[in-house]
């Protein structure tokens, strides 16, 4: 029988899905003959990763929402982030939003068919009272709307993450960012190994892990596999994939030129690497992938529904249409599946919301900046 490698190298992918679908496990060079394949290998690679995706999750796709809860104010040197100590990018700072602003993120987040609300706040790591701070808006989320809860709050200390299990914390995101090689270079303040020690303290307290990374740093395509394996290692269950945006005024401002074909190359890899997991298209989708964003569902089942840190993405009705276009709909963290509308009845509750979202400047995030 032939090798996945020697299968990898004659680019017969889609005899490659069906031997990962029988169990089989690509390596490094397999994983790494995707990012370096000639684009008119993409359709062959889309293909593949498609089969795959179809065996655990059919044609549904997971959305997002994402809360900024608490912005800036960052003792850390993430070079790419824009709320890094070293970042002069005039993003908006502020401590923890109040239970009811949190609230009523998760009100949103509801209405626009998200699975999964992200609380996100900037820094290191949260100190006890934040915690709790966190801890009392989970309880009331839970008691109201059917959401899984996803926290993303930096470095976790011993215990905090069984806390925030009892409370109702379905999941905890913290990205490893890259390679354990190339961490250095985008971050001196914390190292690799305490992003991995925060994940298996998650996966201990029984919490699922939400870990994925940034690409268009500057890294090589032998880091982004890395960090592929890495995260298969790991056992991350959701894996969400960040295409990095230079903003002004940060250390990587100058670094993020990713062509939309590579990032087409990278999800594919990341899909035959992680199988059956969620994959999720995360910042950048608009900026990198540009019109070839409906065929990154192609092999991610994810997205973030709604705008950026500090700038708009495509809106969520633009995000409702690509689904419907695709033939896709959205699953609900219960299961069931819901067509995306293309056209909003704008005088729906919902139409409402986007109406609203579209008009103001609110502070929401699904970009890669913040832990
Ligand atoms: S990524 Fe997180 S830890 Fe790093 S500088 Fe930004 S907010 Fe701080």
């Amino acid at each position: 029988m032939q090798t996945l490698n020697n299968i990898a190298a004659a680019r017969d992918w889609s005899l490659l899905a069906a031997r990962i679908l029988d169990g089989a496990a690509l390596d490094k060079a397999g994983a790494l003959s995707m990012l370096e394949a000639d684009d008119d290998q993409i359709p062959g690679l889309l293909a593949g990763a498609f089969e795959i995706r179809r065996r655990y999750f059919g044609k549904t796709v997971q959305l997002y929402y994402l809360i900024n809860a608490k912005s800036g104010l960052c003792p850390e040197d993430c070079r790419y982030c824009s709320q890094s100590r070293l970042s002069k990018a005039p993003v908006e700072r502020y401590a923890w939003l109040s239970i009811q602003e949190i609230l009523e993120g998760a009100r949103r987040a509801y209405e626009l068919k998200a699975c999964t609300y992200c609380i996100v706040g900037s820094g290191r790591g949260p100190t006890e009272h934040e915690l709790e701070h966190v801890i009392a808006a989970v309880k009331e989320i839970k008691a109201r709307y059917p959401l899984r809860i996803c926290a993303c709050m930096g470095i976790l200390k011993p215990g905090q993450a069984q806390k925030l299990m009892a409370a109702g914390v379905q999941r905890f995101n913290h990205n490893l960012n890259t390679s354990e090689e190339f961490h250095k270079e985008v971050c001196t303040t914390h190292a690799f190994k305490d992003r991995v020690a925060t994940i298996e303290e998650v996966k201990k307290a029984g919490i699922s892990p939400c870990c994925g990374g940034i690409v268009g740093m500057g890294e090589s395509r032998e880091d982004v596999v890395s960090m592929a394996f890495e995260l298969k290692r790991l056992g991350a269950d959701s894996i969400p994939v960040n295409f990095h945006i230079p903003v002004p005024g940060t250390p990587f401002e100058d670094r993020g030129n990713v062509d939309p074909r590579y990032a087409l190359k990278v999800l594919c890899m990341f899909r035959y690497v992680n199988p059956d997991r969620e994959l999720r298209i995360a910042g950048g989708r608009e900026l990198h992938l540009r019109t070839l964003q409906p065929l990154g569902l192609y092999p991610a089942n994810s997205i973030f529904v709604s705008d950026y840190l500090t700038s708009k993405g495509q809106s969520a009705n633009d995000d409702f249409r690509m689904i419907a276009d695709l033939g896709f709909e959205i699953v609900g963290v219960d299961g069931t599946t819901a067509p995306a509308e293309p056209a909003f009845d704008r005088s729906s509750e919902a139409g409402r919301v986007l109406d609203a979202l579209d008009a103001s400047d609110i502070l929401v995030s699904r970009a890669s900046a913040a832990s």
